[in-house]
């Protein structure tokens, strides 16, 4: 495995590889990898020739007051890790790499960008739509896997590939869990013991949802009030949305028919978390 820090030289790998009829998968990713994240790199292993992992943690993406600082980092595990599960390339750039001096251009996904996370993180899907937008032509691989635990994004991603003609097919992986439902993410570490235990309110009302449903119910409005339900068992857990829309707009719905996202986000202590899951409602 080799890591590369320039957009140049990254581009020139990739495009060879191309040319030479390799099909390349791309993970993109901000680092202090865990299970979620080697579930993507396994999945590029196992369906490209060549497969590039990104790391990076990109400031567009924080607003000024955000984790940007504190955001975890361990490259040296990271390393090991990504080349534990065969990945080819890591591309790890300096910001001024990615940004040089008087960048200005930002792309912006409308509608979709401003709902769910989008309100507590107004700039926040520009910063990811810029990014993305940059990692898919210095690495125009021919698929790119992301995480449906981060599912705004997914939708976000989709959207901004599909508008702006990249010829990339967008991989959502399932959310990969801790034993007791948790879904994993870097800030999970942010959490204090006590906090952690109680974090476990946002995959169990989703739980709750999805039994309800399952039972026949049909009502968004009874969906979340359970859910909600849950959530007051967790004191520690301050719920900021509950999310039941569709999966490609992003719009609420009131009755729960066909492909439905149900999405969670809750602060507990200085972790800001999120959770979903997709339904088939027949
Ligand atoms: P991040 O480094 O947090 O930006 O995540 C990089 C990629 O890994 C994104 O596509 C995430 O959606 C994905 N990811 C993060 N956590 C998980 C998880 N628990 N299961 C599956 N994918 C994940």
């Amino acid at each position: 495995m080799e890591v590369i820090s320039e957009k140049d030289e990254m581009r020139g790998i990739v495009e060879r590889a191309k040319a030479g009829g390799l099909t390349v998968g791309l993970v993109p990713t901000m680092g202090y990898f865990h299970e979620g994240h080697l579930e993507l790199m396994r999945r590029a292993r196992a369906e490209c020739d060549l497969v590039v992992v990104t790391l990076f943690v990109n400031p567009t993406q924080f607003a000024p007051g955000e984790d940007l600082e504190a955001y975890p980092r361990d490259f040296e595990r990271d390393r090991g890790l990504a080349e534990g599960v065969g990945v080819d390339y890591v591309f790890a750039p300096e910001a001024d790499e990615m940004y040089p001096a008087g960048s200005s251009t930002r792309v912006e996904v409308e509608g979709l960008s401003g709902v769910m996370c989008g309100r507590a993180r107004p700039t926040h899907f520009s910063g990811v739509a810029t990014v993305v937008c940059k990692l898919f032509n210095i690495i125009p691989a021919q698929k790119a896997y992301f995480g449906q635990k981060d599912a705004q994004q997914v939708a976000v991603v989709r959207r901004m590939a599909a508008d702006l003609d990249f010829p990339v097919s967008i991989v959502p992986v399932p959310t990969v869990r801790e034993p007791d439902g948790l879904a994993m993410s870097s800030r999970n570490v942010y959490m204090e013991p006590d906090e952690r235990e109680q974090a476990v309110a946002l995959s169990e009302s989703l739980a709750a949802a999805r039994e309800l449903v399952e039972s026949g119910e049909r009502d968004a409005g009874a969906v979340a009030a359970a859910m909600r339900d849950v959530f007051a068992r967790y004191p520690a857990v301050e719920l900021e949305y509950i999310s039941i829309c569709d999966n490609i707009f992003l719009r609420p719905l009131d009755e729960l028919e066909g492909q439905v996202l149900v999405a969670v986000a809750a602060r507990v202590g200085r972790a800001r978390l999120i959770d979903n899951m997709l339904l088939d409602v027949k």
